[in-house]
């Protein structure tokens, strides 16, 4: 019979955890107590303080697959910045490049031979013709909706349940009951959704066909492969069949690459043949410093390039904005990394430890009969709380237990092994090693078996 986990159980491990935390990190305390004096919420970020911690883990430094807490603990970091450090803390090549360029300036709202290059690499890699730079991946699909819907003339964004795409108004909907409301926890910020947008769950060609079939779509926004909601695999075909039918409704396709491009070194969108009209690819593309690229085909970066003609309007911006976009600190870093560091040899070492992980929490899974499953999308694995992969967001959501996740997140971290916090990702780095990957099957081996003692 497949193993339960007992609330009140996990409940008793998670306040023995945090008295654990509680011991090991006085000084990330005595941080938590003075960030409160002048940050809201204690913190730069809200998110930073969502981690299972009874007060934020205060980072001393990184290098590699390594962070270091201010207390001095080392822990194997398998969160990566939730993919922002996907190719390790403070790279040598991404260190010298930063160095280098700091002595030349960081930004003149000028272009560099730099950006030339960062443009050729990207279209050598990807296959896009031509593209753009923005601050974010947040930016960036803002950005390429704008395109879409300057290019048909249509208003709505379509997206798919349980999706993640930045802080994307358009994109915090929920359909309940055939009404679209505010994702829980996100304000509807005064969006109209029933005007500018449209969900529907992953992998069911019937009901993308329904949805485009009002013809009113400007552009459908996909990640390739679900991954904020555990990992959403596309099954066989789905792929051709959106394709098929953005074109025939005349909507236009947007591939969020930012996480699947653990894939490999062209990302999923090279890896399957995908024929996106406008491509996103954030956070790690620049080795940690905020950057993110949008490629297109020459036909959506015809409508770009004829809106934001100098000519055609008053303003400067038209709506595609960022001062420090495409600076020249951040375009000889990006560059830096597409040729040093995002390399095959990279991805061959990254994707061969996340099988070796898969197979460790397969092990463990089945040792337990946890009735639970993992995932892997090259170089990220994903364990889910229920016993089959996910069909859609639907489904993912229903595997998710917010308590598990808590309790099994701090009593790693306590061990000295870090996971994003909001979903049980594992994310190799150029650095990880196979110890590394070992000691989290270890831990989660160790958590599993305090669990059910
Ligand atoms: N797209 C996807 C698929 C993401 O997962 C995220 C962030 N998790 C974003 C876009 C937004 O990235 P950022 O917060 O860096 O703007």
């Amino acid at each position: 019979m497949t193993a339960t986990m007992d609330p009140a159980r996990l409940e008793q491990v998670l306040a023995e955890e945090e008295e654990r935390y509680r011991r090991r990190t006085p000084r990330s305390a005595e941080l938590a107590v003075e960030g409160r004096r002048s940050l809201a919420g204690g913190v730069p970020l809200h998110w930073m303080g969502n981690w299972p911690t009874p007060y934020p883990l205060f980072m001393g430094g990184a290098a590699g697959a390594q962070v270091t807490d201010v207390d001095g603990h080392e822990y194997v970091d398998l969160c990566l910045g939730d993919t922002g450090a996907m190719f390790g803390h403070a790279h040598p090549a991404v260190r010298e490049a930063m160095i280098r360029h700091a002595r030349r300036g960081a930004t003149a709202m000028l272009p560099t031979a730099d950006g030339n290059a960062v443009g050729r690499l990207l279209q050598e890699r990807f296959g896009l013709p031509l593209w753009q730079l923005a601050t974010s991946a947040t930016d960036a699909n803002r950005f390429a909706i704008r395109m879409c819907r300057l290019a048909t003339g249509r208003d709505k964004v379509l997206v798919f349940a349980g999706k993640y795409h930045g802080s994307v108004d358009e994109t915090h909907v929920v359909d309940v009951n055939g009404r679209l409301e505010p994702q829980p926890g996100v304000s509807r910020n005064a969006v109209d959704f029933d005007r500018v947008s449209a969900v529907v769950e992953f992998n069911d060609v019937d009901a993308l066909e329904k949805a485009l079939a009002g013809g009113d779509v400007a552009c459908v926004l996909a990640e390739p492969a679900m991954t904020n909601i555990g990992i959403v695999p596309a099954v066989d075909g789905y792929h051709d069949a959106l394709r098929e039918l953005t074109r025939a409704a005349g909507t236009k396709l947007i591939i969020d690459e930012t996480h699947t491009i653990s894939t490999g070194p062209g990302g999923y969108t090279r890896a399957h043949d995908l024929d996106p009209d406008v491509f996103v690819l954030g956070k790690a593309i620049a080795g940690g410093i905020p950057a993110a690229v949008y490629g297109m085909t020459e036909e959506m970066a015809g409508t770009l390039t004829d809106y934001t003609r100098k000519e055609n309007h008053g303003s400067s911006h038209g709506g595609f904005g960022g001062t420090l976009v495409g600076n020249a600190l951040t375009l000889h870093v990006m560059r830096t990394v597409l040729e040093e560091v995002m390399t095959p040899a990279a991805y061959d070492h990254m994707i061969g430890l996340a099988s070796r992980c898969e197979a460790g929490v397969q092990e463990v899974i089945a040792r337990h009969d946890l009735g639970w499953h993992v995932t892997r999308l090259g170089a990220r694995c994903e364990y889910l709380f229920a016993p089959s992969v996910p069909r859609n967001g639907g489904e993912a959501k229903a595997a998710r237990n917010p308590l598990l996740n808590a309790t099994l997140h701090l009593f790693l971290l306590n061990r000295g092994v870090l996971l994003t916090p909001f979903h049980s990702m594992v994310l190799m780095c150029p650095a990880t090693t196979a110890a590394d990957v070992d000691r989290h099957t270890a831990a989660l081996d160790e958590f599993v078996g305090t669990v059910l003692a």
